[in-house]
């Protein structure tokens, strides 16, 4: 059995389900989940339910916003005295700045954004798709420990049945150190939805959108079905969506239920992108679009007709 200290963030009341598909493919091994800043009482249930042992909320100096520096010295002080042979997290954006950091302050091994993994006998063995997702490689991590690992959001998926921690939740001072490149401010987004590399739907756009305005069709569809929009690489070098929305092999990397392609041909980079979702509808004039070839569904039509018929749908099925 392995000890594992799991890195959650949250997000208003809840946590980030990576955690949760995390914690449940940990199942058997000893796991604590550390937060920096407070967990809400709903927060932590979830994190019991799935199996959390001990939530060590760490909280001081400097810490009251995300900042590389600030949340890895805090980290470090607290996993360096904690005995864990391994430190997971989401690959989520902080995940994907924290935890190389992280793993080169102890000097040690990482595997970056798996899509799988299996800890038979204590031991991490991981999958990561390489080269745009055309082939996957199997990865083990040596040398001294904490071994690092980050975890594609939606890849693993919750478990059906899983086994609860105690979820006690510890608090502990912890310090930012010195800072020495200091957040002034972070400016939001005009969208409060779930970002792209975490979202369980997503609606993309393409070319085909022909402007920035007509992506509120898809906005549209997505308020219904709880999704978030998204963009091809020429949807975005055409200014109707900014990079942030991009998916693709430049873009973000997506794994949803649900992926659904509207005026996208289906270019290998943006294929790259979003291959790995489980389910992919896409909707394109052209009969021969090479995203049919990936698409569980595929509609031969003009989505100007048939995104606003779908929303209709979805509101009648969803009330
Ligand atoms: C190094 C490199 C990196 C790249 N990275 C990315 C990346 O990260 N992400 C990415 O997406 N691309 C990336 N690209 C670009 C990629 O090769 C394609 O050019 C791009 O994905 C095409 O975007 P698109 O499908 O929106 O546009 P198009 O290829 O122009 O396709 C538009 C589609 O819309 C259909 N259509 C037209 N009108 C309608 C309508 N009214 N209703 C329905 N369908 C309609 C057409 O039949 C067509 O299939 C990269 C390219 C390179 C070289």
């Amino acid at each position: 059995m392995a000890k594992v200290a799991v890195f959650t963030e949250t997000q208003g009341d809840n946590v980030k389900s990576v955690t949760l598909e995390i914690l449940g493919k940990l199942a058997g091994q000893e796991v604590d989940v550390i937060s920096i800043g407070e967990v809400s009482a709903s927060g932590l249930a979830e994190l019991a339910k799935y199996g959390a042992g001990n939530v060590h909320v760490l909280k001081g100096d400097g810490l009251d916003q995300y900042s590389p520096e600030g949340y890895a010295n805090a980290l470090k002080d607290f996993i360096g005295n904690g005995g864990y042979d391994y430190v997971f997290a989401g690959s989520t954006s902080i995940g994907k700045d924290l935890l190389p950091r992280l793993s080169s302050m102890f000097g040690a091994g990482m595997a970056s954004e798996v899509t799988n993994f299996t800890m038979d006998g204590g031991s991490f063995a991981g999958t990561r798709p390489l080269f745009a997702g055309k082939c996957l490689a199997k990865v083990e991590v040596t040398g001294p420990k904490p071994h690092f690992v980050t975890v594609r959001p939606n890849a693993l998926g919750l478990p059906e049945s899983p086994t609860a921690g105690a979820g006690s939740k510890n608090d502990v001072s912890a310090s930012a150190g010195q800072i020495r490149a200091a957040i002034k401010e972070i400016i939001k987004g005009a969208s409060e939805k779930l970002d792209l590399t975490e979202a369980n739907i997503i609606v993309s756009g393409g070319r085909a959108m022909k402007n920035a305005e007509n992506f509120k069709i898809l906005e549209e569809m997505a308020d219904v079905i709880g999704a978030t929009v998204g963009a091809s690489r020429a949807a975005v070098d055409s200014g109707f969506a900014p990079h942030a929305m991009q998916v693709g092999q430049t873009g973000k990397t997506v794994a949803p239920s649900l992926y659904i392609a509207c005026g996208i041909s289906g270019a290998i980079q943006h294929l790259a992108g979003m291959r790995t979702s489980k389910v992919i509808v896409a909707i394109n004039t052209d009969p021969d679009a090479p995203i049919f070839t990936k698409a569980d569904y595929g509609i031969v039509g003009d989505l100007f007709q048939i995104v606003p018929i779908m929303t209709e749908e979805f509101k009648k099925l969803l009330g």
